[in-house]
């Protein structure tokens, strides 16, 4: 018989009506499942989430716009990048409402309309709101969020458009769970906040069963942490398929935290290392701002039972992780799920993730739910840009624009400072950029500015009127 079971007393409580805390001490709760009776499972139907439901407590009438079922993409390109043979993206963005969260949306509305609820209540950063608000919108229930001050523009709009009730409570997170749990209690609305309610961590360990079934057990998972609660899902996933025999061994999990607010690498690195604990929380990946994080024992466990790592990312690391998925593997990932690439690329170069080891870098959401955050972020590297970077370039597009050269000339008049290798490797990129072209004359090869290039070197000129 499945149940629901206190994390700390494990005090037991049956599925229906569903209860969100132990009664006798306050604990989490979640689903237990008699494995005995489930082994030999055969998953029927077509590849979505819905594949597993004999996994999840009993769902009545399901609710759903073709959630789960996402690709598992070889990321061939990236990997190669990082030095390693076998990188593999598990693509989230592809759900419905582009996140995760659609997994969880489906479950918990499906679960809302069988036990007779017409309006439900959710604290959120963001990609929970939009996912539930849209499943919300499709049966017609009532869907009230309350997000915090610092939430990204396009998963608001998302929430707008689809017709949520939305509050604004808190600064960050943290704030905006407590008054949505005051809120249910004292309306008696469904509780959907993702940290509140236990079925969402039986939605999104299905992620870990389809990477199963899509490649079988990596040797690392790296997933991204706000309240832990991921992590924890895609543990319980895989242990639960080892269970019932579907798996023999379990990979390493891997977390992954902005080093601006990291409380569970913190809590991870006490002993080994000193962590700080004393700064305000920020980091500019808001699905993972959370500076209380109620899952954080649970992820701990996942990650020291695992024999895994937990490791910080600055966001500096974490854009640059965003770009080179984009421009290698044509994913737009949300700063969040970068960071899973980030930290990669870290413990690769710590030589702890080896060669050819094989990685799932979970991809939770996609970019275009955050491109406010991407402007603040590319507004102040191109300011860094034109202040260091662009200064060989801005010479050698000066020194063509004023009579076209070759690449030894060229060389000569920067003054010999760098290898001759280095000024063609400028013109090349330059080249890439069209704001230069070369052409044959006498038998070298000669360069002259494009028109762009033209337009470039006169905005470098405005800009530095301008700074
Ligand atoms: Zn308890």
């Amino acid at each position: 018989m499945t149940k629901l079971e206190c994390i700390e007393c494990s005090a037991t409580y049956p599925v229906y009506p569903i209860t969100y805390r132990c009664l006798k001490c306050g604990g989490m709760l979640q689903y237990a499942y008699d494995f005995k009776k489930i082994r030999n499972l055969r998953f029927e139907g077509k590849f979505t989430f819905w594949r597993y439901k004999p996994l999840m407590p009993k769902v009545e009438k399901t609710v759903s716009f073709g959630e789960g079922g996402t690709p598992l993409h070889k990321a061939g390109r990236l990997a190669k990048k990082i030095g390693i043979q076998n990188l593999f993206l598990k693509d989230e963005t592809r759900n419905p409402t582009n996140s995760f969260r659609d997994r969880s949306a489906a479950l918990m509305v499906s679960n809302a309309i069988d036990q007779g609820y017409d309006v439900l209540i959710c604290a959120t950063q963001g990609n929970m709101g939009a996912s539930l608000a849209a499943y919300s919108a499709k049966s017609g229930l009532t869907c009230h969020v309350i997000v915090p001050k610092l939430v990204d523009m396009g998963k608001l709009a998302q929430m707008l458009i689809y017709d949520a009730v939305i509050e604004e409570y808190g600064e960050i997170i943290d704030e905006a769970i407590t008054y949505a749990e005051n809120l249910a209690k004292e309306t008696g609305w469904y509780q959907a906040t993702p940290e509140l309610n236990p079925l969402v961590t039986e939605a999104q360990k299905t992620i870990a069963y389809e990477t199963v079934e899509q490649f079988g057990v990596p040797d690392w998972y790296i997933v991204s942490m706000g309240s832990g609660g991921t992590m924890y899902s895609i543990w319980k996933g895989f242990k639960e398929f080892q269970k019932i025999g579907e798996v023999q061994k379990l990979p390493r999990m891997i977390g992954v935290q902005s080093r601006g607010c990291a409380p569970i690498i913190n809590a991870y690195s006490k002993g080994k290392k000193k962590g700080k604990l004393d700064q305000r929380p920020s980091t500019h990946a808001l699905a993972i701002l959370v500076e209380k994080p109620l899952y954080k024992e649970l992820a701990l466990e996942a990650i020291n039972e695992s024999n895994g790592k937990a490791v910080a990312v600055s966001d500096k690391e974490i854009f640059a992780a965003e770009q080179e998925i984009a421009r290698l593997e044509g994913i737009f990932a949300e700063p969040s799920s970068a960071a899973t690439i980030a930290a990669l690329k870290k413990l690769v170069n710590r030589n702890i993730i080896q060669k050819e080891d094989t990685v799932v870098c979970l991809i939770t959401g996609s970019g275009l739910k955050a491109t406010d955050v991407l402007q603040t972020l590319t507004k102040k590297r191109k300011t860094a840009i034109v202040g260091l970077e662009l200064s060989t370039k801005e010479k050698i597009l000066r020194i063509i624009s004023r009579k076209e050269t070759y690449g030894y000339a060229l060389w000569e008049k920067l003054g010999k400072t760098m290898t001759r290798g280095a000024v063609y490797q400028h013109l090349n990129e330059l080249s890439r950029k069209g704001l230069i072209v070369a052409y044959e004359k006498n038998g070298k090869k000669f360069f002259r500015l494009t028109r762009r290039g033209n337009r470039v070197l006169r905005a470098i000129e405005e800009l530095k009127v301008l700074l």
